[in-house]
């Protein structure tokens, strides 16, 4: 099923070797479908325009803009600080975190996808609020069940009203194991092709290209919205962990943005930084720090950000600058932004923030350089961090205190195939 609907969109049908990661079998080119959009283009309107063209074929322009409509009843927000700097503020989706724009749109155009064939079955694995999003995103979504596989513990976030029992389309099933277990029994439902066949099995793991593309789009949504204030270079400082949300953003460079470099912001994990500088990537131990999104070891799209090294070392290495934040920096970064902008970020956005600082500190800076920093995470996520920095209170959205609350599973199963696909099979 996953080949099913990935060759469904031609464009993903690339598989490197080895690394079995999809990246777009051709490039586009966008220019002439956003380069007339400004200001006044919403977002939904943006991506009803970009999303056929990306999935060439497959996405009529009507079927896009229903796609477009229904995905996203949020949107980004470009707040402008001064004439070098503007925040894209990218965590106003159900839970806070910037993740929600990839999901949202691949909920949406599967639906519109499946329609009229056989049902699908979306497989995830989660320990935090990721999954929870992924299930809620699929939540009603016609033709198209939620498995939702988690390890033991609680899980929080989701309404029992939507569990298949209750006439809802998610099953959240506890594994008694690891993380890895659930991802492992992921795999082994996918390999089990009678079952696989039998339900549409496919998985929405953050690697997903379903994911990754639609994450282009608010790359050029920053971009339209400041296009008429830039009088130089352009960059956007990403918050990078498994390096998901800088990939869409070289995507989205190579369909056509103009945009002068990124900066890939990491904190004390920064080992893929040497990658980036031209060296061989040797991976570190993690070490724990006050942006856990950003903890990581080896990025999981590290082959294809590979693929763009190997295609054209020297441009890339112009194009991607490394950057290191420590925690006391990430701390002292959201104290200044709240002090000079009155703007409170979350720490990851603090991470991008404080290295976006620092590369205009670096150069001769004239203000000929902009600098779009992404916020990933809603401030309200990490409140205790960003009081104890900032001296401020915040307030937590509805919507997210909704995702605090436990629910229950539907079965607790051993870490095995049998059980999984028996608890399912019970189901339905
Ligand atoms: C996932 C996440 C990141 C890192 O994004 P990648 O695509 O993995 O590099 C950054 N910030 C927050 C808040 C996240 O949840």
């Amino acid at each position: 099923m996953i080949t099913r609907f990935l060759l469904r969109m031609r464009f993903f049908t690339v598989c490197l070797p080895g690394g079995g990661l999809y990246v777009p079998a051709q490039t586009v080119d966008m220019r002439q479908f956003f380069l007339y959009m400004d200001s006044d283009t919403t977002y939904p309107e943006l991506v009803a325009t970009v999303a056929p063209v990306l999935l060439q074929g497959e996405l009529n322009p009507f079927s896009a803009s229903r796609v477009a409509e229904s995905a996203f009843n949020f949107e980004p927000d470009l707040q402008q600080l001064d004439e070098g700097l503007s925040v894209l503020n990218l965590y106003n989706g159900p839970t806070g975190v910037f993740k929600d724009f990839g999901i949202a749109f691949l909920a949406a155009v599967m639906e519109e996808l499946l329609k009229n064939s056989s049902p699908a079955m979306v497989l995830s694995a989660t320990r935090g609020d990721t999954g929870v999003s992924i299930a809620n995103a699929f939540n009603n979504r016609e033709g198209i069940t939620s498995v939702l596989l988690y390890p033991s513990g609680h899980i929080r976030g989701l309404e029992s009203a939507s569990f298949v029992p209750k006439g809802g389309n998610i099953i959240p099933i506890q594994v008694k194991g690891t993380f890895d277990d659930c991802q492992r029994l992921i795999m082994a439902t996918i390999n089990d092709l009678p079952f696989a066949e039998r339900y549409g099995v496919t998985s929405a793991n953050a690697i997903n290209p379903g994911r990754l593309l639609p994450q282009t789009f608010y790359y050029l949504y920053a971009f339209i919205k400041i296009k008429k204030q830039l009088h130089g270079d352009l960059v956007f400082s990403v918050p990078s962990g498994n390096f998901g949300n800088l990939i869409a953003g070289l995507y989205a460079w190579k369909f056509g943005m103009p945009v002068n470099g990124f900066i890939a912001a990491m904190n004390a994990n920064d080992a893929f930084g040497d990658y980036i500088q031209g060296e061989k990537f040797i991976p570190r131990p993690l070490i724990n720090t006050n942006s856990p999104a950003l903890d990581v070891s080896i990025p999981s799209n590290y082959e294809r950000l590979a693929s763009f090294y190997e295609e054209a070392p020297a441009v890339m290495r112009n194009m991607v600058y490394p950057a290191a934040i420590d925690d006391e920096t990430t701390l002292k970064t959201m104290e200044q932004a709240w002090k000079k902008y009155n703007i409170i970020l979350d720490p990851h956005s603090a991470v991008a923030f404080a290295a976006a600082e620092q590369l205009r500190n670096s150069r001769d800076f004239d203000g000929h350089i902009h600098t779009v920093v992404l916020a990933t995470a809603h401030p309200a996520k990490e409140a205790a961090l960003v009081t104890k920095a900032t001296g401020q209170t915040v307030e937590i959205p509805r919507r997210l205190r909704m995702l605090q609350k436990k629910v229950d599973p539907i079965a607790i199963i051993d870490p095995q195939l049998d059980a999984l696909e028996g608890a399912i099979a019970s189901c339905l």
